[in-house]
């Protein structure tokens, strides 16, 4: 399948070439026909499909096909998104597709001066790309027009109401035309209750449309585990950095203040790096972001909330510099890189502290993460074998007896309770031989697998959760 056989005119055709695209994502074959039609539409599809160009062409081509009164200062076509980074990235998209076609756009969110934003609406805008928030700001200054948006676009809609945007959703509502008279497009990664609910007051028989992610990108994460004592941490991470001439990496901390703190260090290590994070102006998270894709800086150090739903083309590295207390974020982290069908390492550096989280990660995920030991880190953490034993021996006696003795004896009578097992895996998986410790691991968990699967629902062993957590990124 070819783009030009989707009915794209030709200005828009020319910028998908330019932009090195060969062929249509699936959910672009599906999407693009239908809303070149006028058909209303419910689209699942996530981060990672293609699914902005799936929308944005065809948007641009109703518009630029459609009569234009060009005394109106009103807005013609309205995305809505959860979040400022992917408004900015939404509307990067609407000028790289719409670049050889006579219409104009802009985008609106909040945390910076609102001003320049009521100029560009005063000069008239085609393709508003806005936050819920920030919007219905500007509609009470008067300083927008919804009164003739033609197209309605809703992206991640699920995250939106997630993030607890449904009323604002329902006022901006209220300021469009009727909903026979524009075009409604909700893109969700999943279908949830309340999804179909507003699916029902905004939709006009709607296409449904699904699509599973372009590729499994869970299968291309390399997924390990360093265990590491925690005051070594940021010295084993610049070390795996430098020694591997990672050039672009993900890391994760577990606060503002942490993140701030290491992307310090790593700074006074001499590698660039920054920080972006809740607490920062949105002009300074924009830089930090636009410098980390363009290659300017090498490490983007960020909380979870920072980092949902970036698209970063072709991220190689996302390190866990801590584990999230939430063990669903650590799939939405991994879930960073191994994007479009590339390949990506994810790395947690776990200390003995974070036991408790690693094991509540992997019974989520139902596998087992390889532990690799780096030479020189060798440590108390590693010594508990990160308590893999522990699950195997299983009993809730013996983890609290690990609970209780914290420290350098503990390591002594974990080791000696898991017996030559865990030390076998343990050395196992050091170096060439840890993918057979991983085999067997994921074979031994079979069991596990069928026993968790009654509560997750069957699907294929040890990507189920992560497909499904995934799919709601
Ligand atoms: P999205 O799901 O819209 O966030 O897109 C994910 C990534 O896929 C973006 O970096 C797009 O530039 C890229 N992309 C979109 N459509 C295509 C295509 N047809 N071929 C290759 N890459 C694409």
């Amino acid at each position: 399948m070819s783009f030009d056989s989707l009915g794209l005119n030709a200005e828009l055709l020319r910028a998908v070439h330019e932009q090195g695209y060969n062929e249509p994502t699936p959910i672009q074959v599906k999407a693009i026909p239908l809303i070149l039609e006028g058909r209303d539409l419910m689209a699942g599809a996530q981060t990672g499909t293609g699914k902005t160009a799936g929308f944005t062409l065809p948007l641009l081509q109703r518009l630029a096909s459609g009569e234009t009164d060009k005394s109106q200062r009103a807005v013609r076509a309205l995305v809505l998104t959860p979040t400022r980074e992917l408004a900015a990235q939404v509307e990067q998209s609407v000028k790289t597709y719409g670049r050889h076609l006579p219409l104009n756009s802009t985008v609106i969110f909040g945390g910076v001066n609102i001003n320049p934003q009521k100029d560009k609406l005063r000069r008239g805008v085609d393709v508003l790309v806005a936050t819920p928030g920030r919007l219905l700001d500007h509609a009470r200054q008067k300083t927008v027009d919804l009164s003739r948006v033609e197209i309605l676009v809703l992206d991640e809609a699920d995250r939106m109401l997630d993030m607890g945007f449904i009323h604002d959703i329902k006022r901006i509502i209220s300021l469009l035309p009727a909903k026979g008279e524009r075009q409604n497009l909700l893109f969700s990664a999943t279908f949830s209750n309340e999804i179909k609910k507003l699916s029902h007051q905004l939709l006009n028989h709607p296409e449904l449309v699904e699509v599973a992610r372009r590729n499994a990108p869970i299968e291309l994460i390399e997924q390990r585990i360093h265990p590491v004592e925690k005051n070594r941490k940021r010295e084993m991470l610049s070390h795996m950095i430098g020694a591997g001439n990672w050039r672009q990496v993900l890391v994760f901390t577990r606060t503002k203040h942490g993140a701030n703190r290491l992307a310090r260090q790593l700074v006074m290590d001499g590698l660039s790096a920054t920080a972006i994070h809740g607490n920062k102006s949105q002009a300074a998270r924009t830089r930090a972001l636009a410098d980390f894709k363009k290659g300017a800086v090498r490490i983007l150090v960020a909380t979870d909330i920072a980092a949902r739903g970036l698209d970063i083309d072709q991220l190689p590295h996302v390190v866990n510099f801590e584990l999230p207390n939430v063990p669903e974020d650590y799939v939405h982290r991994i879930g960073r890189t191994g994007r479009a069908g590339n390949e990506g390492s994810a790395v947690s550096l776990v200390c003995s502290e974070e036991h408790k989280l690693l094991r509540d990660i992997e019974r989520l995920i139902n596998r087992e993460i390889p532990k690799e030991v780096l030479p020189g880190y060798a440590s108390i953490a590693t010594a508990n074998g990160h308590d893999a034993g522990n699950r195997r021996n299983g009993s809730s006696d013996q983890r609290r007896g690990n609970g209780r003795n914290n420290g350098r004896k503990n390591s002594q009578s974990t080791s000696r309770s898991n017996g030559r097992k865990n030390s076998q895996s343990t050395s196992r998986s050091n170096g060439r031989k840890n993918s057979q410790s991983t085999s067997r691991s994921n074979g031994r968990n079979t069991n596990e697998h069928s026993r968790h699967s009654s509560r997750t629902g069957p699907a294929k062993p040890g990507y189920s959760n992560l497909a499904r957590i995934l799919g709601s990124d």
